[in-house]
């Protein structure tokens, strides 16, 4: 019984500790830097429109999206999606507090370290996608194969070790290892992405201690990619053993 192998343990247990080491790193570094005013005296939205038509990207549209962390840039609709947390304001002054209390619209507030840090890498993205960056076009191309060895390959292998339909196995390893190499063709996509954002930062005044900070928010994005790609790899190699290693 695949479910309650023993060994599955080993592959589960480093699994959630790399990928909840880096989401609790993400979140905290993010929280950290979302308290410190960049300095760029620009509302979220526009300093991303800012950014984007430094770039000759006036025709990439700017769209809200909910949730936490959750800004993308969408390569097909043409569109950079902001999250809501992102684009709160760094932190409100008690008069501007007072000022919402009293029903007065918000008067605009300032661009955190965090929040253009995100932002200036999602239009690094942006940039990459004009620019027909190769790691982001590979990257595209086996988002279909990606997401169908994602859904369907575990069951596959499941299956075929469990009919001992060897070939069907092998059809779901196969598919598989697609989303295992997408989560590796992510890294340079991400960590370019990351280098564009911290020169657009740089070029707008964010120097020292801030840049540090961007830097900071930047690489623990990453990580986070670095985790995904660990936790693939790991299931990969557990599915090839007990297809291969446990035939008898
Ligand atoms: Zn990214």
């Amino acid at each position: 019984m695949i479910f309650f192998d023993p060994l599955y343990l080993v592959v589960l247990i480093p699994t959630l500790a790399i990928t909840g080491w880096a989401a609790l790193r993400v979140r905290s570094t993010y929280a950290k830097w979302a308290k410190v005013d960049s300095g760029i005296n620009l509302e979220p939205f526009d300093f991303a429109r800012r950014l984007l038509d430094r770039q000759g990207l006036t025709a990439v549209r700017i769209e809200p999206t909910p949730g936490q962390l959750t800004d993308h840039y969408d390569p097909r609709g043409k569109v950079l999606r902001v999250s809501s947390s992102v684009g709160a304001k760094a932190q409100l002054s008690t008069g501007e507090l007072e000022r919402q209390e009293l029903g007065f619209p918000p008067s605009g507030g300032r661009l955190s370290v965090a929040a253009a840090a995100v932002i200036a890498h999602e239009v690094g993205h942006a940039v990459q996608d004009a620019q027909g960056d190769r790691a982001m076009k590979f990257r595209q191309a086996i988002v279909p194969a990606a997401q169908f060895g994602s859904s369907i390959a575990p069951w596959l292998v499941i299956a075929g070790v469990w009919f001992q339909l060897f070939g069907l196995a092998i059809v779901g390893l196969v598919a598989f290892a697609a989303a295992v190499v997408f989560t590796f063709a992510t890294l340079p996509v991400e960590i370019g992405a990351s280098g564009k954002a911290l020169a657009f930062v740089n070029g707008l005044g964010m120097t020292g201690e801030r840049q540090d900070g961007a830097r900071a928010v930047l690489k623990a994005a990453a990580w986070t990619y670095v985790a995904g790609a660990l936790t693939a790899l790991l299931t990969f190699l557990y599915y090839a053993y007990i297809v291969f290693g446990r035939r008898d």
